[in-house]
């Protein structure tokens, strides 16, 4: 990464900051039996669609991080997301690293990414940051924007050299009491579209047969000391 001090001045600040960010999601998802389904990285024209089909075959919804440069890609299906009352927020267009690049390419890569899905999110919309990573400039930047940082509490490992077992991701959100699951929903061959398929079918049956409510992110109310957002 880039040394500066504000860089370095940022990295145990961003840790706690994720830290404790997450034991608030951790304790809201548990204390409501909560399981957020989030995905990351979309569109996808296949998995975002099958996506869809089976959340609706459930009679839930999904929070989906979009990402601009494949949104500009396919707008079909962020059309079709947002008319099927999933919930939508930014990802970033280019997916920078904000530890990892220039500050000022952070910043505009975070506008450029709310600019291209401005037909469906609200300039204050959802956003998480890529790679979960932010600085104290960026935190700055999304709070003034009026924009909810989302984090996640359970990685269901989609993205891993070696993938994890559908149930062994069940089994790690029943144990939390619920949780905000991370999941990537863009094309990228079958292995990985059948895991997050299978992953996410596994989830809500668990979900019914274990009284969790299937949630979207916005609908988790949390008094979130870190962005002026509230609810
Ligand atoms: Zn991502």
């Amino acid at each position: 990464m880039r040394l500066s001090i504000g860089n370095l001045f940022s990295l145990p600040a961003n840790y706690a900051f994720r830290y404790l960010a997450r034991e608030k999601l951790r304790s809201v998802c548990h204390n409501s039996r909560a399981i957020v389904l989030t995905y990351d990285d979309g569109p996808g024209t296949r998995l975002s669609r099958s996506l869809s089909e089976m959340l609706l075959s459930h009679g839930v919804r999904g929070t989906f991080f979009l990402l601009g440069r494949r949104v500009a890609l396919d707008t079909e299906t962020v059309d079709m997301l947002a008319r099927e009352g999933h919930e939508l927020g930014s990802h970033s267009y280019d997916h920078l690293h904000a530890w990892k690049s220039d500050t000022g390419r952070v910043l505009e890569d975070i506008d450029a990414g709310f600019n291209s899905v401005s037909r469906w999110v609200k300039p204050d919309g959802l956003f998480r940051p890529p790679h979960g990573k932010v600085t104290f400039t960026t935190w700055r930047a999304l709070r003034k924007r009026g924009s909810r940082i989302c984090w996640w509490t359970v990685d269901s490992g989609d993205t891993w050299p070696v993938l994890p077992t559908p149930q062994s991701i069940v089994d790690r959100v029943l144990r939390a009491g619920g949780g905000v699951v991370l999941m990537h929903d863009f094309d990228r061959g079958p292995d990985r579209e059948e895991f997050v398929l299978k992953t996410t079918e596994a989830l809500l049956v668990a979900a019914k047969s274990e009284g969790f409510r299937i949630l979207k992110f916005s609908d988790l109310i949390t008094p979130d000391a870190f962005s002026p957002k509230q609810g």
